[in-house]
Protein backbone atom coordinates (compact mmCIF):
# COMPACT_ATOMS: atom_id res chain seq x y z
CA UNK A 1 0.00 0.00 0.00
CA UNK A 2 0.85 3.65 -0.89
CA UNK A 3 1.75 5.96 1.81
CA UNK A 4 -0.98 8.66 2.51
CA UNK A 5 1.38 11.77 3.19
CA UNK A 6 0.56 14.65 5.59
CA UNK A 7 -1.88 17.18 4.74
CA UNK A 8 -4.19 14.86 3.29
CA UNK A 9 -8.01 14.16 4.63
CA UNK A 10 -8.89 11.20 6.89
CA UNK A 11 -12.12 9.76 8.49
CA UNK A 12 -13.63 9.24 10.93
CA UNK A 13 -17.17 7.15 11.74
CA UNK A 14 -18.01 8.24 15.28
CA UNK A 15 -17.52 11.68 17.05
CA UNK A 16 -16.91 10.25 20.71
CA UNK A 17 -13.43 10.72 22.70
CA UNK A 18 -11.81 7.75 21.13
CA UNK A 19 -12.51 9.70 17.78
CA UNK A 20 -11.34 13.29 19.88
CA UNK A 21 -8.06 11.66 20.52
CA UNK A 22 -7.85 10.00 17.46
CA UNK A 23 -8.26 13.06 15.56
CA UNK A 24 -5.84 15.03 17.72
CA UNK A 25 -3.05 12.66 17.37
CA UNK A 26 -3.59 12.77 13.29
CA UNK A 27 -3.80 16.58 12.94
CA UNK A 28 -0.40 17.16 15.16
CA UNK A 29 1.12 15.04 12.13
CA UNK A 30 -0.31 17.29 10.14
CA UNK A 31 -3.25 15.65 8.99
CA UNK A 32 -7.16 16.88 8.39
CA UNK A 33 -9.42 14.87 9.86
CA UNK A 34 -13.56 14.77 8.98
CA UNK A 35 -16.20 13.49 11.74
CA UNK A 36 -19.44 11.65 10.56
CA UNK A 37 -21.65 11.86 13.86
CA UNK A 38 -25.35 12.63 14.05
CA UNK A 39 -24.87 15.08 17.09
CA UNK A 40 -24.35 18.34 16.68
CA UNK A 41 -21.91 18.70 19.69
CA UNK A 42 -19.50 15.50 19.86
CA UNK A 43 -16.43 15.23 21.21
CA UNK A 44 -14.37 14.31 17.60
CA UNK A 45 -16.46 16.58 15.78
CA UNK A 46 -15.62 19.62 17.79
CA UNK A 47 -11.86 19.21 17.45
CA UNK A 48 -12.17 17.78 13.79
CA UNK A 49 -10.80 20.25 10.69
CA UNK A 50 -14.58 19.35 8.87
CA UNK A 51 -18.32 17.42 11.11
CA UNK A 52 -20.48 15.78 8.75
CA UNK A 53 -23.52 15.77 11.74
CA UNK A 54 -25.39 12.58 9.59
CA UNK A 55 -26.22 8.93 10.26
CA UNK A 56 -23.32 6.64 9.79
CA UNK A 57 -25.43 4.88 6.71
CA UNK A 58 -26.08 8.30 5.23
CA UNK A 59 -25.53 7.72 1.82
CA UNK A 60 -24.71 11.63 1.00
CA UNK A 61 -22.04 11.36 4.03
CA UNK A 62 -20.06 7.82 3.28
CA UNK A 63 -19.94 9.34 -0.81
CA UNK A 64 -18.38 12.54 0.79
CA UNK A 65 -16.36 10.92 2.66
CA UNK A 66 -15.23 7.99 -0.13
CA UNK A 67 -14.80 11.62 -2.59
CA UNK A 68 -12.44 13.51 -0.03
CA UNK A 69 -10.62 11.07 2.38
CA UNK A 70 -7.32 8.77 1.60
CA UNK A 71 -8.14 6.38 4.34
CA UNK A 72 -11.29 5.76 6.82
CA UNK A 73 -11.48 4.51 10.15
CA UNK A 74 -13.91 4.24 13.37
CA UNK A 75 -13.84 4.63 16.87
CA UNK A 76 -16.32 2.76 18.20
CA UNK A 77 -17.74 -1.20 17.43
CA UNK A 78 -21.22 -0.45 17.20
CA UNK A 79 -20.58 1.67 13.70
CA UNK A 80 -22.59 -0.29 11.14
CA UNK A 81 -20.41 -2.56 9.72
CA UNK A 82 -22.52 -2.06 6.16
CA UNK A 83 -20.63 1.23 6.73
CA UNK A 84 -17.68 0.41 6.53
CA UNK A 85 -18.20 -2.55 4.05
CA UNK A 86 -19.10 0.54 1.28
CA UNK A 87 -16.23 2.92 2.16
CA UNK A 88 -13.81 0.12 1.72
CA UNK A 89 -15.50 -0.05 -2.03
CA UNK A 90 -13.61 3.86 -2.49
CA UNK A 91 -10.94 4.00 -0.35
CA UNK A 92 -9.02 2.72 2.57
CA UNK A 93 -11.06 1.82 5.64
CA UNK A 94 -9.05 0.36 8.65
CA UNK A 95 -10.56 -1.62 10.81
CA UNK A 96 -12.32 -4.04 7.91
CA UNK A 97 -16.07 -4.61 8.10
CA UNK A 98 -15.70 -8.44 9.10
CA UNK A 99 -12.67 -7.73 12.07
CA UNK A 100 -15.16 -5.18 13.56
CA UNK A 101 -18.36 -7.51 13.00
CA UNK A 102 -16.76 -10.68 15.19
CA UNK A 103 -16.62 -8.10 18.17
CA UNK A 104 -20.05 -6.34 17.60
CA UNK A 105 -21.27 -10.07 18.52
CA UNK A 106 -20.39 -12.01 21.64
CA UNK A 107 -21.24 -15.31 20.13
CA UNK A 108 -18.84 -14.52 17.19
CA UNK A 109 -16.35 -13.40 19.50
CA UNK A 110 -16.55 -16.24 21.90
CA UNK A 111 -16.31 -19.08 19.09
CA UNK A 112 -13.75 -16.94 17.37
CA UNK A 113 -11.33 -16.32 20.47
CA UNK A 114 -11.27 -20.25 20.98
CA UNK A 115 -10.71 -20.74 17.79
CA UNK A 116 -7.83 -19.15 17.74
CA UNK A 117 -6.75 -20.82 20.47
CA UNK A 118 -7.39 -18.24 23.55
CA UNK A 119 -8.83 -19.39 26.72
CA UNK A 120 -12.21 -17.60 27.87
CA UNK A 121 -14.43 -17.93 30.74
CA UNK A 122 -16.65 -20.58 30.42
CA UNK A 123 -20.15 -20.00 28.82
CA UNK A 124 -23.06 -20.99 27.21
CA UNK A 125 -24.87 -19.53 24.02
CA UNK A 126 -28.66 -18.25 24.76
CA UNK A 127 -30.47 -18.34 22.02
CA UNK A 128 -34.03 -18.61 22.87
CA UNK A 129 -36.12 -19.47 26.56
CA UNK A 130 -35.48 -23.24 25.19
CA UNK A 131 -31.72 -22.82 25.43
CA UNK A 132 -32.48 -21.84 29.24
CA UNK A 133 -32.79 -25.44 30.29
CA UNK A 134 -29.55 -26.82 29.19
CA UNK A 135 -27.46 -24.43 30.74
CA UNK A 136 -24.85 -26.29 32.90
CA UNK A 137 -25.60 -26.16 36.07
CA UNK A 138 -21.68 -25.14 37.00
CA UNK A 139 -22.55 -21.99 34.56
CA UNK A 140 -24.60 -20.40 37.90
CA UNK A 141 -23.76 -18.17 39.27
CA UNK A 142 -23.03 -16.51 36.23
CA UNK A 143 -23.61 -13.12 34.25
CA UNK A 144 -25.67 -13.40 31.20
CA UNK A 145 -24.15 -11.08 28.91
CA UNK A 146 -26.50 -9.81 25.44
CA UNK A 147 -24.91 -10.77 22.36
CA UNK A 148 -24.84 -7.36 20.94
CA UNK A 149 -24.67 -3.44 21.64
CA UNK A 150 -23.02 -3.69 25.48
CA UNK A 151 -20.54 -1.50 27.03
CA UNK A 152 -19.43 -0.47 30.04
CA UNK A 153 -21.19 -3.37 31.63
CA UNK A 154 -24.45 -2.14 30.11
CA UNK A 155 -26.86 -5.35 29.29
CA UNK A 156 -25.27 -7.28 32.17
CA UNK A 157 -27.54 -8.84 34.59
CA UNK A 158 -25.38 -11.27 37.35
CA UNK A 159 -27.60 -14.23 37.84
CA UNK A 160 -27.39 -16.73 40.76
CA UNK A 161 -30.05 -19.40 39.87
CA UNK A 162 -32.06 -20.58 37.34
CA UNK A 163 -35.19 -18.61 37.87
CA UNK A 164 -33.14 -15.30 38.18
CA UNK A 165 -31.66 -16.24 34.95
CA UNK A 166 -35.05 -16.96 33.00
CA UNK A 167 -36.22 -13.73 34.40
CA UNK A 168 -32.80 -11.46 33.24
CA UNK A 169 -33.25 -13.31 29.88
CA UNK A 170 -36.82 -12.14 29.59
CA UNK A 171 -36.26 -8.45 31.21
CA UNK A 172 -33.29 -8.14 27.83
CA UNK A 173 -36.50 -8.74 25.65
CA UNK A 174 -35.40 -12.25 24.82
CA UNK A 175 -32.58 -11.49 22.67
CA UNK A 176 -29.41 -13.68 21.96
CA UNK A 177 -27.21 -13.54 24.73
CA UNK A 178 -24.27 -15.68 26.15
CA UNK A 179 -24.15 -17.00 30.14
CA UNK A 180 -20.91 -16.95 31.78
CA UNK A 181 -19.39 -18.80 34.52
CA UNK A 182 -19.22 -15.88 37.46
CA UNK A 183 -15.24 -16.20 37.99
CA UNK A 184 -13.25 -15.45 40.76
CA UNK A 185 -10.92 -12.29 39.42
CA UNK A 186 -7.20 -12.37 40.54
CA UNK A 187 -6.56 -9.50 38.07
CA UNK A 188 -7.52 -7.97 35.13
CA UNK A 189 -5.06 -6.78 32.50
CA UNK A 190 -5.54 -5.78 28.52
CA UNK A 191 -2.99 -5.71 25.68
CA UNK A 192 -3.23 -2.71 22.84
CA UNK A 193 -1.86 -4.03 19.79
CA UNK A 194 -1.45 -2.58 15.90
CA UNK A 195 -1.19 -4.36 12.96
CA UNK A 196 -0.29 -2.75 9.68
CA UNK A 197 -1.38 -3.37 5.94
CA UNK A 198 1.73 -4.68 5.68
CA UNK A 199 1.54 -7.37 8.03
CA UNK A 200 3.71 -5.08 10.92
CA UNK A 201 2.53 -5.80 14.03
CA UNK A 202 3.13 -4.08 17.86
CA UNK A 203 1.86 -4.82 21.26
CA UNK A 204 1.99 -1.99 23.92
CA UNK A 205 2.74 -2.63 27.13
CA UNK A 206 0.39 -5.13 29.69
CA UNK A 207 -2.36 -2.53 31.41
CA UNK A 208 -3.38 -3.67 34.75
CA UNK A 209 -6.74 -2.53 34.94
CA UNK A 210 -9.28 -2.05 38.16
CA UNK A 211 -13.11 -1.42 37.69
CA UNK A 212 -15.79 0.24 39.58
CA UNK A 213 -19.92 -0.70 38.82
CA UNK A 214 -18.73 -2.35 35.49
CA UNK A 215 -16.63 0.81 34.53
CA UNK A 216 -13.55 1.03 33.90
CA UNK A 217 -11.88 2.70 36.61
CA UNK A 218 -7.97 2.95 36.90
CA UNK A 219 -5.51 1.23 34.63
CA UNK A 220 -2.04 0.76 36.04
CA UNK A 221 0.75 0.08 34.00
CA UNK A 222 3.05 -2.14 33.98
CA UNK A 223 0.31 -4.62 34.82
CA UNK A 224 1.67 -6.21 38.15
CA UNK A 225 2.07 -9.28 36.94
CA UNK A 226 4.80 -11.86 36.49
CA UNK A 227 6.65 -11.58 33.81
CA UNK A 228 6.02 -14.78 31.82
CA UNK A 229 2.10 -13.81 32.15
CA UNK A 230 2.69 -10.26 30.49
CA UNK A 231 4.50 -12.01 27.47
CA UNK A 232 1.59 -14.55 27.64
CA UNK A 233 -0.79 -11.21 26.83
CA UNK A 234 1.19 -10.03 24.34
CA UNK A 235 1.27 -12.94 22.66
CA UNK A 236 -2.05 -14.21 22.50
CA UNK A 237 -3.47 -10.74 21.57
CA UNK A 238 -0.76 -10.69 18.31
CA UNK A 239 -2.42 -14.35 17.77
CA UNK A 240 -5.89 -12.08 17.88
CA UNK A 241 -4.63 -9.90 15.25
CA UNK A 242 -3.28 -12.51 13.39
CA UNK A 243 -6.18 -14.75 13.21
CA UNK A 244 -8.49 -12.01 12.36
CA UNK A 245 -6.11 -10.48 9.67
CA UNK A 246 -6.70 -7.46 11.30
CA UNK A 247 -5.54 -4.14 9.86
CA UNK A 248 -5.31 -1.31 12.63
CA UNK A 249 -5.50 -0.81 16.35
CA UNK A 250 -6.89 -3.37 18.90
CA UNK A 251 -7.34 -4.01 22.64
CA UNK A 252 -7.88 -7.67 24.06
CA UNK A 253 -8.90 -7.81 27.75
CA UNK A 254 -8.31 -10.93 29.69
CA UNK A 255 -8.99 -11.85 33.50
CA UNK A 256 -5.96 -13.53 35.42
CA UNK A 257 -7.45 -16.47 37.52
CA UNK A 258 -6.16 -17.46 40.83
CA UNK A 259 -3.95 -19.88 39.66
CA UNK A 260 -1.94 -18.18 37.05
CA UNK A 261 -4.47 -18.62 34.23
CA UNK A 262 -5.23 -15.99 31.28
CA UNK A 263 -8.52 -16.08 29.64
CA UNK A 264 -10.05 -13.42 27.04
CA UNK A 265 -12.72 -11.55 28.00
CA UNK A 266 -13.30 -9.67 24.82
CA UNK A 267 -12.04 -8.21 21.44
CA UNK A 268 -12.38 -4.25 20.94
CA UNK A 269 -11.56 -3.47 17.04
CA UNK A 270 -10.35 0.37 18.14
CA UNK A 271 -8.14 1.93 20.46
CA UNK A 272 -8.95 1.25 24.25
CA UNK A 273 -9.93 3.18 27.30
CA UNK A 274 -7.33 1.07 29.17
CA UNK A 275 -4.44 2.30 26.24
CA UNK A 276 -5.00 6.08 27.21
CA UNK A 277 -2.16 5.79 29.19
CA UNK A 278 -0.04 5.95 25.98
CA UNK A 279 -0.72 9.26 25.00
CA UNK A 280 1.69 10.15 27.90
CA UNK A 281 2.88 7.21 28.77
CA UNK A 282 4.90 5.52 25.63
CA UNK A 283 7.04 6.82 22.77
CA UNK A 284 3.71 6.32 20.11
CA UNK A 285 0.02 6.75 21.64
CA UNK A 286 -2.54 4.04 20.19
CA UNK A 287 -4.15 6.95 18.46
CA UNK A 288 -0.74 7.85 16.71
CA UNK A 289 -0.70 4.34 15.80
CA UNK A 290 -3.86 3.95 15.09
CA UNK A 291 -2.92 6.99 11.78
CA UNK A 292 -0.07 5.44 11.27
CA UNK A 293 -2.03 2.40 9.85
CA UNK A 294 -4.38 4.13 8.03
CA UNK A 295 -1.78 6.33 6.26
CA UNK A 296 0.51 2.98 5.52
CA UNK A 297 3.05 4.42 7.45
CA UNK A 298 5.68 2.38 9.62
CA UNK A 299 4.63 1.54 13.17
CA UNK A 300 5.88 3.68 16.01
CA UNK A 301 7.67 2.56 18.97
CA UNK A 302 5.29 1.14 22.01
CA UNK A 303 8.01 1.34 24.75
CA UNK A 304 6.42 3.13 27.82
CA UNK A 305 8.90 5.94 28.73
CA UNK A 306 8.10 5.11 32.56
CA UNK A 307 5.60 3.37 34.95
CA UNK A 308 1.89 5.63 34.79
CA UNK A 309 -1.48 5.33 36.43
CA UNK A 310 -4.57 6.36 34.50
CA UNK A 311 -7.45 7.54 35.99
CA UNK A 312 -11.12 8.10 34.36
CA UNK A 313 -13.17 10.99 35.41
CA UNK A 314 -16.85 9.95 35.29
CA UNK A 315 -19.90 12.18 35.58
CA UNK A 316 -20.37 11.53 38.75
CA UNK A 317 -17.69 13.66 40.00
CA UNK A 318 -19.76 16.61 39.10
CA UNK A 319 -22.14 15.94 41.23
CA UNK A 320 -21.31 19.39 43.37
CA UNK A 321 -20.06 21.18 39.92
CA UNK A 322 -16.85 21.48 37.67
CA UNK A 323 -14.29 19.29 39.95
CA UNK A 324 -11.69 21.99 41.09
CA UNK A 325 -8.82 20.61 38.42
CA UNK A 326 -6.21 22.62 40.27
CA UNK A 327 -5.81 19.33 42.34
CA UNK A 328 -4.66 17.37 39.31
CA UNK A 329 -2.76 20.66 37.38
CA UNK A 330 -0.56 21.41 40.13
CA UNK A 331 0.98 17.87 40.39
CA UNK A 332 4.30 18.16 38.28
CA UNK A 333 3.85 14.52 36.73
CA UNK A 334 0.06 14.56 35.94
CA UNK A 335 -1.48 15.09 32.50
CA UNK A 336 -5.17 16.43 32.32
CA UNK A 337 -7.47 15.23 29.48
CA UNK A 338 -11.45 16.33 28.97
CA UNK A 339 -13.40 15.12 26.58
CA UNK A 340 -15.27 18.41 25.96
CA UNK A 341 -18.56 17.05 27.29
CA UNK A 342 -21.52 19.84 27.84
CA UNK A 343 -22.90 17.45 30.27
CA UNK A 344 -21.72 15.10 32.92
CA UNK A 345 -24.34 12.34 33.77
CA UNK A 346 -23.52 9.51 36.32
CA UNK A 347 -21.27 7.11 34.44
CA UNK A 348 -20.50 9.29 31.20
CA UNK A 349 -16.55 8.75 30.67
CA UNK A 350 -15.64 13.15 30.81
CA UNK A 351 -12.19 12.64 30.61
CA UNK A 352 -8.92 10.93 32.46
CA UNK A 353 -5.23 12.06 33.91
CA UNK A 354 -2.76 10.00 33.85
CA UNK A 355 0.28 10.53 36.21
CA UNK A 356 3.92 9.07 35.34
CA UNK A 357 6.29 7.98 37.74
CA UNK A 358 8.87 5.85 38.66
CA UNK A 359 7.14 2.57 40.01
CA UNK A 360 3.54 1.13 39.56
CA UNK A 361 2.84 1.14 43.73
CA UNK A 362 3.85 4.64 44.45
CA UNK A 363 2.60 6.01 41.38
CA UNK A 364 -0.74 4.40 41.91
CA UNK A 365 -0.99 5.94 45.61
CA UNK A 366 -0.36 9.31 44.07
CA UNK A 367 -2.79 8.80 41.26
CA UNK A 368 -5.17 7.68 43.81
CA UNK A 369 -4.97 10.57 46.14
CA UNK A 370 -5.71 12.59 43.55
CA UNK A 371 -9.05 10.60 42.47
CA UNK A 372 -10.16 11.22 46.33
CA UNK A 373 -9.33 14.62 46.52
CA UNK A 374 -11.60 14.97 43.16
CA UNK A 375 -14.44 13.66 45.23
CA UNK A 376 -17.35 15.99 45.84
CA UNK A 377 -17.84 16.10 49.16
CA UNK A 378 -21.92 14.79 50.65
CA UNK A 379 -22.01 18.61 51.74
CA UNK A 380 -21.36 20.31 48.25
CA UNK A 381 -23.01 17.72 46.56
CA UNK A 382 -26.14 18.24 48.66
CA UNK A 383 -25.46 22.74 48.51
CA UNK A 384 -25.62 21.81 44.47
CA UNK A 385 -28.69 19.52 44.51
CA UNK A 386 -30.81 22.29 46.16
CA UNK A 387 -29.28 25.07 44.58
CA UNK A 388 -30.03 23.99 41.01
P1 LIG B 1 -16.55 -2.71 28.56
O1 LIG B 1 -17.08 -2.31 27.24
O2 LIG B 1 -16.40 -1.57 29.53
O3 LIG B 1 -15.34 -3.56 28.51
P2 LIG B 1 -18.63 -4.65 28.71
O4 LIG B 1 -20.00 -4.18 28.91
O5 LIG B 1 -18.22 -5.03 27.37
O6 LIG B 1 -17.67 -3.59 29.28
P3 LIG B 1 -17.39 -6.98 29.99
O7 LIG B 1 -16.02 -6.57 29.62
O8 LIG B 1 -17.89 -8.25 29.47
O9 LIG B 1 -18.47 -5.86 29.68
O10 LIG B 1 -17.53 -6.99 31.58
C1 LIG B 1 -17.28 -5.82 32.33
C2 LIG B 1 -16.57 -6.21 33.62
O11 LIG B 1 -17.37 -7.10 34.41
C3 LIG B 1 -15.28 -6.99 33.39
O12 LIG B 1 -14.21 -6.14 33.09
C4 LIG B 1 -15.15 -7.71 34.74
O13 LIG B 1 -14.71 -6.83 35.75
C5 LIG B 1 -16.58 -8.09 35.06
N1 LIG B 1 -16.86 -9.43 34.51
C6 LIG B 1 -17.29 -9.71 33.26
N2 LIG B 1 -17.44 -11.03 33.05
C7 LIG B 1 -17.08 -11.64 34.19
C8 LIG B 1 -17.00 -13.02 34.62
N3 LIG B 1 -17.34 -14.01 33.81
N4 LIG B 1 -16.60 -13.26 35.89
C9 LIG B 1 -16.26 -12.24 36.72
N5 LIG B 1 -16.32 -10.94 36.38
C10 LIG B 1 -16.70 -10.62 35.14
MG1 LIG C 1 -15.04 -5.25 28.74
Amino acid sequence: MKSVAPGAWLGLLGGGQLGRMFTMAAQSMGYRVVVVDPGHDSPAGSVADDHLCADYLDPDALAELARRCAGVTTEFENVPAEALRRLAEHCVVSPAADSVAVAQDRILEKRFLQAAGLGTAPFAVIESEADLDKVPDDLLPGILKAARFGYDGKGQARVRTRDALREAFVAMGGRPAVLEQMLALEREVSVVVARGFDGEVRTFPVAENRHANGILDVSIVPARVPEALAQTARAQALKVVEALDYRGVLCVEFFVLADGRLLANEIAPRPHNSGHYTIDGCVTSQFEQQARVLCGLPLGETAAHCPSVMINLLGDLWAAGEPDWRIVLREPRAKLHLYGKSEARPGRKMGHFTVLGDDADATLATAASLQSRLLPTADAAARSGTSS
